[in-house]
C-alpha cells in the first residue's frame, strides 16, 4: 500500500526520520510534525526540499495542533513523538506524560475525523521489570505505577488504552507496536541510552558506565530491521499489539566488551549505580510478528554496531576519536 497521505508525529526524531526516509521512498506523501524537543532538524535536511516532504515544527499536546495541520488530508497518522531515552524522560516527566496522554489524544482525534489509519509506538517498558521472560504481547507486566520511570511506562501504557478504547467505541482503525531497544545510525552521542553512551566513550578513550553489576539484559534491534517491523504492521490486516525487537539478549557487559571491541578503544568499565526500577531482563518474544506479518529481524548485534560507530564516527564524533576497526584510520 503506497501513495498514501501520512502524518508522522516525531518525525524529526531517531526513529521517525528513518520512517520518513522509506516512506517517501515508497511513494507516499509525509507530513512531518515535531517540536524538535529530542530530535533535530539534521535528522531531516536530506527530506526537506522534496515534493513529497512537509515539516511542520509544533508540539502536539497543543490545542492549535488542528491549526498547524489544516489543509492536509491524512490516510494514516504514526505516532512516534515521546522522548524516548531515560535521561530525557526523567529530565521533563510532566511533558513525557502529556505527549503520551493530550498528544495521543489530539492525534487519534486528527485520525477520527480524517477517517485514517492510527499508528501507535508502543514499547517494551509496558512490561516494566518483567516476570515473565521472554515477554509475549499477552504479558500484562510489572510496573510501578508510582516510580520515576512510571513517567513513561504509564503514559505509554494510558496512550494504548485510549488507542483501544477509540478502536472499540469509534471503530478506529488501529495498530500498535511494541518496540523493543532499537538503535542506528542518527541517534545523537548525547542521547542518554546505553549504545550510544557507550560508543562515544569507547571513541574517547573514557570508561564505559556501566550502571549496576552489568548483568542486567536487552535485546537490541537495529533501525532497518524496527522500520520493515512498522511497515509491515501497518499494511497488515492485524490490530497489535505486536513486539517488534531482535531477541538476541545481551547483558550491558557484554555489550561493553563488544564496543570496546569493534572501537579498537582502551576504555576500561567502570560501575555506577543502578537507576531506579531498571528493568533486569528484556527480551521480546516475536512469535506473533513472524506468524503474522511475516517479519524477522536480519542485522546482527555486531553488525549494527559498526555501521552505528561509522556513522558517529563520520557524523557526530571529533577527528581525534579512537579508529575503529570497521573504518580504520
Ligand atoms: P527520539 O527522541 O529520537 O524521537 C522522538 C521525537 O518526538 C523527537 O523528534 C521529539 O522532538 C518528538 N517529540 C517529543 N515530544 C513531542 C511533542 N510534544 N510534540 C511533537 N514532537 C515531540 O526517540 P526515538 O528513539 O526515535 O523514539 C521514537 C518513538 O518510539 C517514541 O515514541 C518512543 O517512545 C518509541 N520507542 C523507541 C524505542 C527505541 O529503542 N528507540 C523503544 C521503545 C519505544
Ligand atoms: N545503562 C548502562 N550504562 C549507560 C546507560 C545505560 O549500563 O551508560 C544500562 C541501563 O541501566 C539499562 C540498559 O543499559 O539497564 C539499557 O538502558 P537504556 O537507557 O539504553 O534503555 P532502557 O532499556 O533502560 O530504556
Amino acid at each position: 500500500m503506497t501513495g498514501r497521505s501520512v502524518l508522522v508525529a516525531g518525525g524529526a526524531g531517531f526513529l521517525g526520520s528513518h520512517l520518513c526516509d522509506r516512506l517517501v521512498e515508497r511513494g507516499d506523501r509525509v507530513v512531518c510534525v515535531d517540536d524538535l524537543s529530542t530530535g533535530r532538524i539534521s535528522n531531516i535536511t536530506q527530506l526537506l526540499g522534496h515534493p513529497e516532504f512537509r515539516f511542520v515544527e509544533h508540539d502536539v499536546t497543543a490545542t492549535d495542533l488542528g491549526i498547524a495541520l489544516a489543509g492536509h488530508r491524512f490516510d494514516l497518522v504514526m505516532h512516534l513523538a515521546s522522548p524516548a531515552s531515560p535521561p530525557e524522560y526523567l529530565r521533563r516527566p510532566i511533558d513525557t506524560l502529556d505527549v503520551g496522554s493530550i498528544g495521543t489524544r489530539h492525534l487519534l482525534e486528527i485520525a477520527r475525523t480524517h477517517d485514517a489509519r492510527f499508528f501507535l509506538a508502543s514499547t517494551s517498558e509496558v512490561y516494566g521489570d518483567p516476570l515473565v521472560h521472554p515477554q509475549p504481547e499477552n504479558y500484562w507486566g510489572n510496573v510501578n505505577p508510582i516510580g520515576e520511570r512510571s513517567v513513561y511506562d504509564e503514559s505509554k501504557r494510558f496512550a494504548e488504552a485510549l488507542t483501544f478504547a477509540y478502536h472499540r467505541t469509534y471503530g478506529l482503525d488501529i495498530r500498535v507496536v511494541r518496540i523493543f531497544n532499537t538503535y542506528g545510525p542518527r541517534m545523537a552521542p548525547s542521547d542518554g541510552r546505553v549504545v550510544t553512551n557507550f560508543v562515544d566513550q569507547a571513541l574517547h578513550d573514557e570508561p564505559l558506565t556501566v550502571y549496576g553489576e552489568g548483568t542486567q539484559t536487552r535485546s537490541f534491534c537495529y533501525v532497518d530491521d524496527q522500520i520493515d517491523g512498522f511497515l509491515a504492521l501497518v499494511d497488515a490486516d492485524l490490530v497489535g499489539p505486536v513486539n517488534i525487537g531482535n531477541p538476541n539478549e545481551f547483558t550491558m557487559l557484554e555489550l561493553a566488551d563488544l564496543v570496546i571491541e569493534l572501537t579498537g578503544s582502551s576504555s576500561e568499565v567502570v560501575h555506577h549505580p543502578l537507576p531506579s526500577d531498571d528493568p533486569q531482563l528484556r527480551r521480546p518474544d516475536i512469535s506473533l510478528a513472524e506468524t503474522q506479518l511475516g517479519w524477522s529481524p536480519r542485522v546482527a548485534l555486531r553488525d549494527g554496531l559498526r555501521r552505528t560507530i561509522d556513522w558517529l564516527v563520520e557524523h557526530e564524533i571529533p577527528a581525534d576519536a579512537a579508529p575503529t576497526e570497521s573504518s580504520p584510520r
